[in-house]
């Protein structure tokens, strides 16, 4: 974290918790950390059943609000699926793509999140498009190579977006450190994180130095500031952490000091 062109970015995936009043209530405390965070972007990801209502709770607070998953297409005749104008309507900016938990439990495939990145950039959201390897791919030594793919499919489709002014975020989640308490050290991040950094320049050397790159896997308050403070790391996607107020909270000013400091460093 230590270009000023990228301002860091906290963002809380809920996942399938807080879809009701909690959800309002843990809303209106993420706006309470947004107002103090001047220095890091606040995003929270609710379940849709709380979207509208959230967003109508923290209005004007700074923090911003995204989709978990959005359908592939507009809208049309499929039952339970939600798309990305309603997102648009129901106060979203951002919308996660690809996360690991959607394709290894609900079968997305690569195809279907290119389309879904499509339908974002479409609908005028800023996707966070989740990359990462599996243990055995880790294991294997082809961590570098799987995330390479995934993040040139997502590289390739920026395009007609960029010239709209859309950006868009890269979240680095190692599946194995996905709710697992396990994490990746700072030296292993950051690797990645720097290859992902030189994938995307050999693109747009511009878009590159822009685009925030996200740690995600067992971010709490006590591994956020090494982590956050590798200089390819521009924020993280918290999961579990983010479900309360307190160590979202912590970890917002773990970001906050950082950038702070990055900030007052004499250039
Ligand atoms: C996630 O779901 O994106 C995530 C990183 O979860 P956790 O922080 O719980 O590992």
């Amino acid at each position: 974290m230590t270009d000023s062109l990228r301002k860091p970015l906290i963002a809380g995936n809920w996942k399938m918790f807080h879809g009701g009043l909690s959800g309002l209530e843990l809303a209106a405390e993420c706006a309470k950390i947004a107002a103090r965070s001047r220095d890091v972007e606040i995003v929270i990801a609710p379940p849709f059943t709380v979207l509208a209502a959230a967003a109508s709770e923290i209005e004007e607070t700074g923090l911003e609000i995204a989709g978990q998953n959005l359908a592939p297409g507009k809208s049309g005749a499929f039952t339970g699926e939600i798309c990305g104008d309603m997102l648009r309507e129901a106060g979203c900016t951002w919308v996660i793509v690809g996360h690991s938990e959607r394709r290894t439990l609900f079968g997305e495939t690569d195809d279907i999140v290119h389309k879904k990145i499509d339908a974002a950039f479409a609908a005028g959201l800023r996707p966070i498009a989740c990359v990462g390897e599996t243990l055995s791919e880790r294991e294997a030594g082809k961590t570098l190579e799987v995330v390479e793919r995934q993040v040139m499919a997502f590289l390739s489709r920026l395009g007609h977006a960029l010239e709209d002014g859309i950006s868009a975020a890269i979240a680095y989640e190692p599946i194995w450190a996905i709710g697992t308490g396990k994490v990746a050290g700072p030296h292993e991040a950051e690797e990645v994180h720097a290859a992902v950094r030189n994938w995307h320049a050999s693109i747009s050397p511009a878009l590159a130095a822009q685009t925030r790159i996200l740690y995600g896997g067992s971010v709490k308050a006590d591994n956020a500031a090494a982590l956050l403070a590798c200089p390819n790391v521009d924020g993280a996607l918290v999961g579990g952490a983010s479900l309360d107020a307190a160590s979202f909270g912590a970890i917002a000013s773990a970001a906050e000091a950082l950038a702070q400091r990055s900030t007052d460093r004499p250039s």
